[in-house]
């Protein structure tokens, strides 16, 4: 057993160092990733499941590296927010985002909002809501055209700070939505919160659906609370028809998911969004 032990451990050690390696080279290009233009984004509909039509894109990050090619936001945004750097790609998501619907009102494409996803980190400093401003300025948007994904956690890591932030946010007519609602923490006395406008339901919930009865009778109740409070709910991760289906009964008028359409890049909403029948 114990020679065993130590051939286990010499196997698996260079494994470790690699990883290390692996992580600190990555973690350095993630420094120059920005001024090198190796960020893109791709697109996720959002849509009305009772008749398909999209209501919003969520804009998604993901980092062309030169080496190693396309990279997803859970192998480098944690890394990020460790570093310091998650403020600026934030930011630079904003501004892309917006240019980009800048782009499409520009084609005459029928009007859509824009889900731009935001870390604690990014939310909890002053001069967040300044740049919000400046971005739909820049871009000619209203606040209306425009939603800030949080996640619980973040929202409850901004502490004191929260009430303030949340009334200048709404105060540019900019909605939030809750992201991966129901897999945080247990306080729901920020749902109060008049910016607070749409909860999306994590994808955990939905994928078991329908067979999995609790995850049935958690989404019913997180449909039913959305409904109280007067907030619109958005399930995330729908997958097949029977998720959809079980969805639209259960009340959910939004949705998203692989099942409609994966986060794309910009051109191939535009063929999404425009009328393939010309009178
Ligand atoms: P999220 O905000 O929950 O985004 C949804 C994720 O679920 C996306 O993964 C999307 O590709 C994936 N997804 C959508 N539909 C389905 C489905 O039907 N089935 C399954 N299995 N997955 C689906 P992605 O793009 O890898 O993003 C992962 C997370 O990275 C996001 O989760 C978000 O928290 C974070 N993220 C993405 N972009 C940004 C950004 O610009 N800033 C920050 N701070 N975080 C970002
Ligand atoms: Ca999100
Ligand atoms: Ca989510
Ligand atoms: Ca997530």
């Amino acid at each position: 057993a114990k020679t065993e032990e130590r051939n286990a451990y010499r196997l698996y050690s260079p494994l470790m160092h690699a990883d290390a390696r692996r992580r600190l080279s990555l973690a350095v290009d993630l420094r120059q990733a920005l001024a090198r233009k190796e960020f893109r984004l791709v697109f996720q509909p959002n849509v009305e499941l009772r008749t398909g039509r999209i209501m919003a894109v969520e804009a998604l990050v993901r980092w062309q590296h030169p080496e190693r090619g396309m990279l997803y936001p859970d192998d480098f945004i944690p890394m990020a927010e460790n570093l310091g750097l998650i403020r600026e790609i934030d930011e630079w998501v904003l501004g892309e985002a917006c240019a980009q619907l800048r782009r499409w009102d520009a084609l005459r494409l029928p009007s859509l909002r824009m889900a731009v996803n935001v870390s604690a980190s990014t939310i909890g400093r002053r001069a967040f809501v300044d740049r919000l401003a400046e971005a739909l300025e820049a871009n000619g948007l209203s606040g209306e055209r425009l939603l800030i994904e949080i996640t619980e956690s973040a929202i409850l890591r901004l502490g004191e700070q929260t009430e303030r932030t949340m009334q200048a946010i709404h105060g540019l007519g900019v909605g939030v939505a809750i992201d991966d609602f129901g897999t945080g923490y247990s306080s729901l006395a920020y749902l109060k919160l008049s910016a607070i406008a749409f909860l999306k339901i994590d994808r955990s919930f939905i994928a078991g659906l329908p067979g999995d009865a609790n995850n049935a009778a958690i989404t019913q109740a997180m449909l039913a609370m959305a409904r109280s409070l007067g907030l619109r709910p958005i399930a995330e991760g729908i997958e097949t028809q029977e998720q959809h289906d079980f969805l639209l009964r259960a009340g959910c008028s939004e949705g998203q998911g692989y099942f409609y359409a994966r986060p794309q890049p910009a051109q191939d909403i535009e063929g999404m969004l425009r009328p393939s029948l010309r009178p």
